[in-house]
């Protein structure tokens, strides 16, 4: 099959930008060297680019996660001009396809299955998308937010302001316009982009899948690190409308702590969550499948399996007891009704699922 032609202004910018970041930032490292203001910008405006991808373009747009004010709108819209990664309304549109067709090689625009180099940055260097979804028909609800319109229609000029007006006027301010261009500009534009790409690339090769084997996406911490917390990809494909990508307090999800940093200034709200109890039970759905397979080879499968079964349905119905009298709990309390016998009944049922729990992970422990 004939490939799609080349996109020679993707191309060209990679290239001039991957260039100059591995030449010239070493060389005026070498011979002029950085200040400390120079590298703090650096960090910082790396932070400001790629928040605005995970917690605007990706989280609010793409997936309405929660709503965010006009001003937190405009502060994202011109990050995201300075991630320099097209507009927030055709990322979305993109996005939205790779979700609902994800690892389809005919549909999802950066399908994990065409390998590393495609998913990462393969998928914009050819015209392979040319003749797909450019109507933005999936984006339709985002047409109607006026910042995310404005971005789209001026874009060109806010990424040239963004990527080099910003680094050049804060480059005057610190009394070095060139240095810092170099390493607030170019540098961090090249660090963000393949920070950002890795979560369609590495997120989707590298790493464990505990809530669903249905798709390629992988959870793994590391990769949160280099990706301001959307290295919890597995999670994320499976309940993509939560807020969160890392769900334990101490996973790493930058991108979590300032949506919820912001709700508390009033900037954001309407967070969704996904019950945790949809949570436990894909969780240990997948549990059971590994155990499942694990088993398969013994004399005795048949046995074990339906052992197994057993103590999963037992699981599955203290899970589903116990998160419904906790609601319960919460709405009574809510409600100021007497709730003394209803708390006493959900620590009876959470007691209940622990030790079913533990049950359940001795038995799997056994047969790993
Ligand atoms: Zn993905
Ligand atoms: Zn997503």
């Amino acid at each position: 099959m004939k490939k799609p032609p080349f996109i020679w202004l993707n191309i060209t910018l990679f290239i001039a930008t991957f260039t100059t970041a591995a030449i010239l930032m070493p060389w005026r490292g070498f011979t002029h060297g950085f200040e400390l203001t120079e590298w703090l910008t650096f960090v910082g405006l790396a932070f400001y680019s790629g928040l605005s991808i995970t917690g605007g373009y990706h989280r609010l747009w793409s997936h309405k996660a929660y709503k965010a004010n006009a001003v937190v709108r405009l502060f994202y819209a011109l990050g995201g001009a300075l991630a320099l990664q097209n507009s927030a309304l055709h990322w979305s549109s993109d996005h939205r396809v790779h979700h609902k067709h994800v690892d389809n090689n005919d549909k999802d625009p950066y399908s994990a299955k065409m390998g590393f180099w495609y998913s990462h940055i393969g998928w914009m260097l050819r015209e392979y998308q040319a003749s797909r979804y450019h109507d933005y028909n999936n984006v339709r609800d985002l047409q109607k937010d006026k910042i995310v319109v404005w971005q789209h229609k001026h874009y060109l000029l806010l990424t040239i302001l963004m990527n080099i007006g910003l680094p050049a006027f804060l480059g005057w301010l610190n009394g070095d316009i060139f240095s810092m261009l170099i390493i607030a500009g170019v540098f961090r534009l090249v660090v963000v982009h393949h920070c950002t790409f890795f979560i369609n690339s590495l997120a989707h090769i590298w790493g464990t899948q505990p809530y669903t084997n249905k798709n390629t996406a992988r959870d793994n911490g590391i990769l949160a690190v280099f990706t301001y917390g959307e290295g919890y990809h597995n999670f994320h494909h499976i309940f993509e409308n939560d807020y969160r990508n890392g769900i334990r307090w101490w996973h790493y999800d930058p991108t979590k702590w300032l949506i919820k940093g912001l709700s508390y200034l009033g900037m954001v709200s309407d967070l969704r969550r996904v019950p945790q109890e949809r949570i436990e039970a894909a969780k240990l759905q997948m549990q059971m499948l590994k155990t499942q397979h694990k088993v398969a080879h013994l004399p005795n499968a048949e046995e074990v399996v339906a052992k197994l079964q057993e103590e999963y349905e037992l699981l599955k119905s203290y899970l589903l007891k116990y998160y419904t009298a906790k609601k319960a709990l919460l709405d009574a309390k809510r409600q100021q009704i007497a709730h003394s016998e209803l708390a006493e009944q959900v620590a009876e049922l959470k007691a209940n699922f622990k030790s079913q729990k533990k049950q359940w992970r001795t038995l799997q422990a056994n047969y790993s």
